[in-house]
């Protein structure tokens, strides 16, 4: 199992793009500008596009893929996420005024997407690959994913604030060899972490307490501009232990 990273940065600009995972080399977790870095080849290859909430960071390229590549395919694109998720999608991007309703286009029969939903907790198993989707709290409804192989298991928080449902989903898992987190501000704007529901250094070091050792910590979404302060002060925290910040581009395997 492989997890190539197209986008992993709180905005955007050269060198900066925002959330997007490509496992294997068809399955997307999330989909915003990242997805932007692969090839027209590569975007046919996509079947499965899993969300972990409805914010735009997450999945802004969507609209933009289905329309690149949809014509091209022979079978729909299955977009898999909790069916909040999935109404909020239908409501405000599917919606014919933002962007035409590609569950009903070409024809209803035979269209570009398909809804799959998926309740919080559940698990999609896709050939050797199992996902199972994770409660996190953030400030619309949002979950992370846990991503099973023969190899071992992946863990990604998507956007989330303090919480336990994530964590006690991630000790429970015998084999979690990765696990990627979210930590958005700085420790000076941890008012703005609390009321946007993401996560600062402290919160973080208070967070990563409540994880079993062993599995190597990747920090995800820093905010543009403030990356290298957000690791300093992670550092700070976890003399011992610090994480890592996951890298554009960069390619995880187990
Ligand atoms: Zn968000
Ligand atoms: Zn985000």
């Amino acid at each position: 199992m492989r997890i190539r990273v197209l986008g992993c940065s709180g905005g955007i600009g050269i060198g900066r793009r925002t959330t997007s995972l490509l496992l294997d080399d068809d399955i997307l977790i999330d989909a915003g500008t990242g997805v932007g870095e692969l090839a027209l080849d590569e975007l046919k290859r996509v079947d499965h596009v899993f969300l972990t909430h409805s914010h735009l960071d997450h999945l802004a390229a969507l609209p933009f893929m289905l329309d690149t590549v949809g014509a091209s395919r022979s079978r729909p694109v299955i977009l898999h996420a909790q069916p909040v998720t999935l109404a909020a999608f239908e409501a405000h991007i599917f919606n014919n005024v933002i962007w035409p309703d590609f569950t009903r286009i070409p024809t209803p029969e035979k269209p570009f997407l398909n809804y799959e939903p998926l309740p919080v907790g559940s698990e999609a198993s896709l050939g050797r690959r199992r996902i199972r989707s994770v409660p996190v709290k953030h400030a619309v409804p949002a979950v992370g994913y846990l991503v099973s192989g023969p190899g071992g298991s992946i863990a990604f928080s998507g956007d989330m604030t303090a919480n336990d449902d994530f964590w006690q989903a991630l000790n429970a898992c015998a084999d979690l060899k990765h696990v990627i987190v979210e930590t958005s501000f700085l420790d000076a704007d941890e008012e703005l972490a609390r009321v946007s529901r993401h996560l600062c250094p402290s919160m973080l070091a208070g967070e990563l307490r409540k994880l079993k050792p062993g599995p190597q910590v990747h920090i995800t979404h820093l905010q543009p501009g403030y990356e290298d302060g957000i690791m300093a002060e992670i550092a700070r925290h976890l003399p011992d232990n610090t994480p890592r910040r996951l890298m554009h581009g960069e390619v995880i395997e187990i």
